[in-house]
């Protein structure tokens, strides 16, 4: 195998092999690192896409899509409901496995070449210094690509250092049991602090439970949601364990011939800490600034540029996190009550929409049953 290629990507999840992918068919070869053996394994994510997102990214999901979702039922602390539903899907709960693979089939068709259990160790300049089956080896590119998700070693070399309070620790199992096939659920508690519980059914019979938070034990956190809630918790051993970014998206993702996409760069919504869709998006807009960049020598910094559109709604997504951990539980729960009587889940339920806020944020006040959220409104404005 060549080891000079157009493009080096560190890392073959969504974002990365998104970036391969557009780079491939725009003529620039790129060739893909990954750590593991296998695509898409260890899984760590719930798999819930958004609707409107799919159809956005032109995703096809129909071989990968297990099950698909018409609304969430959110609860407060101490169980106040806001439910928020349409008549049709809003959400496709995936196989995030099948879905890397996937992606990752379609780069090779196109091109581009995928070398697994290969560990990114150093970058200089140019020079890829990788362990490749155990051996060590290097890479020559003039452009670097971290998609290496949220440890990313891309970044650590980068020193772009980052802070203990910008990830949520999170942790999900596989239950089985009985659920509502059509319906996630959020819940927020003292157990979820600074973030939520959910559960997201792939059927009537499993569905993926799991919670973030800012506490570091997440194992102690996750067993006292399951005692509060009640949950049967007869899981298989199919876990997971790990970060999600909630931090603000990296301001800088670039740094001389090096870029960052996807969970590196923070490119996921604090919100919910979905990330595949934004990170899919961001690939295609690093192979726009790396095509700028070889066709018209235009400098890659201009990859911000093209990411503005993706971090105007992820900005406002940590703008709603901010404002949402400012809230002690007994707030949380008034806030929740002030909600079902302003009619906020019917609101929701015709506005929403989970991945762009700023879609239903300028709508808020349009609505008469809305006005007694005005207070709310204003103070999340001007935090
Ligand atoms: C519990 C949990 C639930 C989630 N649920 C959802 C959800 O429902 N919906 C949603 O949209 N998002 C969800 N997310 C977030 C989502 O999983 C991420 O945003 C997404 O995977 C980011 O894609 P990525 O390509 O940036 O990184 P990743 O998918 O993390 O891919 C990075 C790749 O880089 C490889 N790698 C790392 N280091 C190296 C190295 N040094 N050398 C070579 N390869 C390396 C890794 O092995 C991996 O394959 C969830 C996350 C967690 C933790």
């Amino acid at each position: 195998m060549s080891f000079l290629h157009s493009v080096t990507v560190v890392g073959a999840g969504p974002a990365g092999l998104s970036t391969a992918l557009e780079c491939q068919k725009r003529g620039w070869d790129a060739v893909v690192i990954e750590e593991h053996a296998e695509i898409g394994k260890p899984v760590n994510c719930t798999g819930l896409i958004s609707r409107s997102g799919v159809e956005e990214t032109g995703l096809d999901i129909e071989k990968i899509k297990l099950n698909s979702v018409r609304g969430a039922r959110i609860y407060s602390p101490n169980h106040e409901m806001l439910e928020v539903k349409r008549s049709s899907p809003v959400a496709y709960v995936i196989d995030r496995a099948a879905l890397d693979q996937s992606m990752a089939e379609e780069a090779k068709a196109a091109g581009v070449k995928i070398m697994l259990e290969t560990k990114l160790l150093d970058i200089r300049n140019e020079t890829v210094f990788v362990e490749e089956k155990r051996r060590g080896g290097l890479l020559k590119s003039k452009v670097i690509v971290g998609a290496d998700g949220p440890n990313s070693k891309t970044r650590e070399l980068m020193e772009i250092s980052k802070k203990r309070e910008d990830f949520a620790h999170a942790y999900q199992v596989r239950v089985n049991g009985s659920f509502d096939a059509g319906f996630v659920e959020l819940y927020f508690g003292s157990y979820a602090k600074d973030f939520f519980a959910w559960v997201v059914p792939e059927n009537k019979e499993w569905a993926r439970v799991g919670l973030a938070t800012s506490n570091i034990n997440v194992r102690e956190s996750f067993n006292s949601f399951l005692k509060e809630t009640n949950l049967e918790a007869n899981y298989s051993c199919d876990m997971c364990s790990a970060l999600i970014p909630v931090g603000l998206p990296l301001k800088e993702p670039v740094k001389g011939n090096v870029l960052l996409v996807g969970d590196a760069a923070f490119q996921t919504k604090s919100t919910t800490g979905g990330g595949i869709l934004t990170g899919i998006n961001a690939g295609k807009a690093a192979a726009k600034a790396i095509d700028d960049f070889y066709k018209s020598k235009k400098p890659l910094t201009n990859y911000s540029k093209y990411l503005k559109p993706i971090n105007k709604e992820l900005e406002l997504h940590w703008k709603l996190r901010k404002y949402f951990n400012g809230l002690s539980n007994e707030k949380l729960d008034k806030l929740f009550v002030k909600m079902r009587k302003a009619k906020v889940g019917e609101f929701l339920s015709e506005h929403g929409d989970m991945d762009k806020p700023s879609r239903f944020i300028g709508k808020v006040l349009t609505r008469p049953s809305m006005w007694r959220m005005f207070p709310e409104f204003v103070s999340f404005m001007v935090k």
